[in-house]
């Protein structure tokens, strides 16, 4: 690459930052990382906090149980270390669904600033006040959005140019055109009596991408009808 422009920056507000970057510190995130090709910033949020004791978090207004962490002490960090260049997303299971096409416009954009909520979460004024752009993981409750932060993270610096050893093998991926992927085999042939289907032997390549096609097709009918009906209405707008 020629042209210098500044690593894609991701910036994470926690209160365990000593979990970053813990999984994308190895494999192809880490030695991106290691090359400089991103860049990560882990901030502690109880230094934002101002009280003897550090607090971050209070008893929730109405009662009931668990912790609620305070819009003041986010607010602050959030003020002296999220990254103008990018959106601010507060990862919560309310949010909505992570996709790949949200990976991709953010491995895209130049930075991202990620807020780790724990507890029962944050005070909403700060959602609101802040606009922030909420984002999950999915239908199940995580207990801290770190682990939802490294898997978002994850996703998005596999993208950025450079990182992945093969990148034609991006454009075939699940997702990418709509479909899951099509089942992958290696040698042996012959494993447990059961044999790689003969097509992908035949070295007959045109073949080989309509049983791909046709794989990855059957297997998003049964498995995702909500993808397969985007994929035939797309199909049907394009004809
Ligand atoms: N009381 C909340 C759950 C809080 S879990 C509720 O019922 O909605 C504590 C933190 O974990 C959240 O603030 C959020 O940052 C993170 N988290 C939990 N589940 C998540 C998910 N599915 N996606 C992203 N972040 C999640």
């Amino acid at each position: 690459m020629t042209c210098q422009t500044a690593p894609w920056r991701a910036v994470v507000l926690t209160l365990f930052p000593e979990m970053f970057p813990g999984p994308l510190g190895h494999s192809l995130a880490g030695r991106a990382l290691e090359r400089g090709d991103w860049v990560l910033d882990a901030v502690n949020i109880r230094d934002f906090a101002t009280d003897r004791h550090a607090t971050v978090d209070d008893n929730p207004f109405g009662g009931g149980a668990g912790m609620v962490m305070r819009a003041d002490v986010l607010d602050r960090a959030l003020e002296s270390v999220a990254d103008p260049r990018g959106p601010v997303i507060y990862l919560s299971p309310r949010g909505a669904p992570l996709s790949q096409d949200r990976v991709k416009s953010l491995a895209a954009g130049e930075a991202v600033t990620l807020l780790c909520g724990r507890y029962e979460g944050v005070d909403h004024r700060l959602i609101e006040a802040r606009g922030l752009e909420e984002v999950s993981l999915g239908d199940f409750v995580l207990s801290g959005g770190e682990t939802a932060a490294l898997a978002l993270l994850d996703a998005c610096v596999r993208l950025l140019p450079g990182v992945l050893g093969a990148p034609e093998s991006l454009a075939e991926e699940s997702f990418e055109r709509g479909l899951l992927e099509y089942p992958h085999y290696t040698r042996p042939a012959e494993w447990r009596g059961r044999r790689v289907p003969d097509v992908l032997l035949s070295g007959n390549h045109a073949a080989i991408a309509a049983w791909r096609l046709a794989q990855a097709e059957a297997i998003t009918k049964t498995r995702r009808p909500d993808l397969w009906s985007a994929y035939l209405g797309a199909a049907a707008s394009v004809s």
